[in-house]
């Protein structure tokens, strides 16, 4: 029988972007993680992390290394997945904003804006409260961020801007074992966001095992 491992395998896509500080966080919260470049490091790991960056860059990167197809086959699996920045738009089954060509892995179904601060300024930083996330509002760093312009059915909002020319908007958003922020939590040193996806993992491994236990019985 399938047992649940103590710390499970998290990779973190390391094309381009802030790698380092998403190592951190998620090892702060009892995983293992480890970098994913190539489809047989994909192949092993329990969830995964997509980091801010550039999304055209991370893109063109993983078209050229071949992962693409195997992140969005990775995605209808059902492997758990947290997009932070840029990693929100390559989640994002549609993206305003974006270069005509540009493609997504896609599987979480809203539609995303690049860049959508940067009218107003290019970065600030704000409370907000986040749901699921006991302990007080999350300080939120937005560096050229994206937020959520629509958010189908199925997500759950899990937080806005409260205040100033972008209030109501969302910036935080799950659907099952998908979440994305707009924010950078790996930046602050509040590794809630971190826990919470770690949390998702281990609740998709322990699924996975029952099933596998199921099946053995049958
Ligand atoms: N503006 C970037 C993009 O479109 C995202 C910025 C970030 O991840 N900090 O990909």
């Amino acid at each position: 029988m399938s047992t649940v491992p103590e710390r499970p395998v998290v990779g973190v896509l390391a094309l381009q972007g802030d790698v380092r500080e998403h190592l951190a966080a998620l090892r702060a919260q009892g995983a293992a993680p480890v970098t994913v470049r190539r489809p047989e490091e994909l192949a092993a790991v329990d969830g995964l992390v997509l980091p801010g960056g550039e999304s055209t860059t991370i893109v063109r990167l993983a078209t050229r290394f071949g992962l693409l197809e195997p992140l969005r086959a990775a995605v209808r699996d059902g492997l758990p997945v947290y997009g932070s920045c840029a990693g929100m738009i390559l989640l994002a089954d549609r993206v305003l904003d974006a270069p005509p060509d540009q493609e997504t892995i896609g599987g979480l179904d809203v539609t995303v804006r690049r860049n959508a601060f940067g009218r107003q300024v290019d970065s600030f930083e704000s409370e907000l409260d986040m749901a699921g996330l006991g302990g007080g509002p999350v300080r939120a760093v937005f560096i050229r961020a994206p937020w959520v312009e629509k958010a189908g059915a199925g997500v759950e909002v899990l937080a806005r801007v409260v205040g100033g020319p972008a209030d109501g908007r969302i910036v935080a958003v799950r659907q099952g074992c998908l979440v994305a922020t707009s924010f950078h939590p790996e930046l602050t040193g509040d590794r809630r966001v971190h826990a919470l996806f770690v949390e998702i993992v281990r609740g998709h491994l322990a699924e996975q095992a029952g099933a596998g236990a199921g099946d053995e019985r049958g």
